[in-house]
C-alpha cells in the first residue's frame, strides 16, 4: 500500500485489476533457465519459456560470454553511434547479415526496441500502416508512435488488407506489419498472400520473426525462409532472446534500409549499445543454429506430436506445427485456476490474460523446448487430461 497521496490512485487501479482477475504478480526463478526450473522454491517442469533450442543456459553461450567478458569487460558505455559499438557488435551484425543472406543487419538492445524503432522510422504522418489484430505489443507501439494512420485488420485476414490497400491511394507510403509466428496463438501469418498484395500496391512489408528465428526454415532463418518469401519481404526483424537464448533484437535487409534505421530508429540512436558479452553469446548461438539443425527438427517433431495428442483429447490447438501451443480457456479466472492446478501437479504453464490476448480468449500457453523429453511431454498430457 502506497503512503504517497499523489500515488494513491495506483492502489485503486490495482484493486480493479485484482477484481477482474488481471493482476499480475512477479515470480522469481531461482535456477538457470531450462526444461526444469525452480520457481518460488518448487521444482517444476517448464513449459513457459521461449528458450526453444535449449541454449539460454548452455555451455556454448556461457563460455562465449565469459570469454568476451574477460577480454573486453562488460559495459559498452555509450550509444552505438557515439562509442558504444565495439568489434563484437560489428561482427554480430556481419554474421547476422550472412546468416540471413541480406546485405546488412542492425543490432538493437531488444526485439521490442527493434520493432518500435523500425516501424516508426519507416512511416509517419501521411502514411498508412496495416497491422494484424494479433501483432505483438512492440509492433502496436511502433505503429502508434509513428504518427501514421493505423488500420488493424482481422487476424490473418488478407482480403481485408486488399480492401484497405485498394482505398489507400491518398497515402504517401503504405506498410503491412505482421508477426510471422504469432506469439500467443502459435499460428502463422499468410505471408505469401501479404507479399503478393504488397507487390501489387507498391507497399512495404515488415515481418517480425521473433518466435520463428532458429526454429523454422531449412537453415533456421524463420518462416520467411520456410515459405519462400525472404526476397519479397522489405524488412525482417528477429530476436536473439528466444530460440537463440541470448538477448537483443535485429533488423536485416538492404544496406540502404539499415543505414536509414541507424540514422532514424530512435531506440537504436538513443539507447546504449548492449554489452559485448551479449553479442558473443548471440554469435555462439548462431553457430549452433547453423551446425545443429537437429535441434529445430526435433523441436518441431515433438510439437507436432503434442498437438496431435491434445487434439485427440478434444482441445482445439491452432493449425500448424509450431512449438507454441495454446489451450484457450476463455475467462482469466478459469485460466489462472487451471495454471495453478497444473503447477500443483508440477508443471509450469503460464496463463495468458488480457491485454496480452483479447477479452474472452485467455489461454494456457504451452511452449516447448528441444530439451523436453518424451516422459515430460507424456506427464504434461496426463496433467492436462485431468484438467478437463
Ligand atoms: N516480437 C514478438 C512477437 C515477441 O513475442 C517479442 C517478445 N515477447 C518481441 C518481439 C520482443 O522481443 P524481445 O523480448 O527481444 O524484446
Amino acid at each position: 500500500m502506497t503512503r504517497r497521496k499523489e500515488l494513491a490512485w495506483i492502489d485503486d487501479e490495482l484493486s480493479t485489476l485484482e477484481s477482474l482477475g488481471l493482476r499480475r504478480r512477479l515470480v522469481e526463478r531461482t535456477s538457470p533457465q531450462g526444461a526444469q526450473i525452480v520457481v518460488d522454491g518448487r521444482t517444476l517442469l517448464n513449459f513457459g519459456s521461449n528458450d526453444y533450442l535449449g541454449l539460454a543456459a548452455s555451455h556454448e553461450l556461457r563460455d562465449a560470454a565469459r570469454e568476451s567478458l574477460v577480454e573486453g569487460g562488460w559495459g559498452s558505455g555509450a550509444s552505438p553511434l557515439v562509442t558504444g559499438r565495439g568489434s563484437s557488435h560489428a561482427r554480430l551484425e556481419r554474421e547476422l547479415a550472412r546468416f540471413e543472406e541480406t546485405e546488412a543487419a542492425l543490432l538493437f538492445p531488444s526485439g521490442f526496441a527493434a520493432n518500435v524503432g523500425a516501424v516508426a522510422a519507416l512511416v509517419g504522418k501521411g502514411d498508412l500502416v496495416l497491422s494484424d489484430s494479433k501483432n505483438h505489443a512492440s509492433l502496436i507501439d511502433g505503429c502508434r508512435l509513428s504518427g501514421a494512420r493505423v488500420q488493424i485488420y482481422p487476424h490473418g485476414h488478407w482480403p481485408t488488407v486488399e480492401k484497405y490497400l485498394e482505398q489507400s491511394g491518398g497515402f504517401r507510403r503504405r506498410l503491412i506489419v505482421t508477426d510471422s509466428l504469432f506469439s500467443m496463438d502459435g499460428d502463422v501469418a499468410p505471408l505469401v498472400e501479404l507479399c503478393e498484395l504488397a507487390e501489387r500496391f507498391n507497399a512495404m512489408t515488415l515481418v517480425d520473426e521473433a518466435h520463428a528465428t532458429g526454429v523454422f526454415g531449412a537453415r533456421g532463418r524463420g518462416l520467411c525462409e520456410q515459405m519462400g518469401v525472404e526476397e519479397r519481404v522489405s524488412v525482417r526483424v528477429g530476436t536473439l532472446s528466444k530460440a537463440l537464448g541470448a538477448s537483443g533484437g535485429f533488423v536485416v535487409g538492404d544496406s540502404s534500409l539499415i543505414e536509414w534505421l541507424a540514422n532514424r530508429a530512435r531506440p537504436y540512436v538513443f539507447s546504449t549499445a548492449p554489452p559485448e558479452p551479449f553479442c558473443a553469446a548471440a554469435l555462439a548461438a548462431l553457430a549452433v543454429v547453423r551446425d545443429e539443425p537437429w535441434r529445430r527438427e526435433r523441436l518441431l517433431e515433438r510439437s507436432r506430436w503434442l498437438r496431435d495428442q491434445l487434439a485427440a483429447l478434444g482441445w482445439q490447438t491452432a493449425e500448424g506445427k509450431s512449438q507454441i501451443i495454446p489451450l484457450v480457456i476463455g475467462s482469466p479466472d478459469r485460466t489462472m485456476a487451471s495454471a495453478a492446478r497444473l503447477r500443483e501437479a508440477g508443471f509450469w504453464v503460464p496463463g495468458i490474460r488480457p491485454p496480452t490476448v483479447p477479452d474472452g480468449e485467455s489461454l494456457l500457453r504451452i511452449s516447448l523446448t528441444v530439451d523436453h523429453t518424451d516422459e515430460m511431454l507424456a506427464g504434461l498430457l496426463e496433467a492436462v487430461r485431468r484438467l478437463a
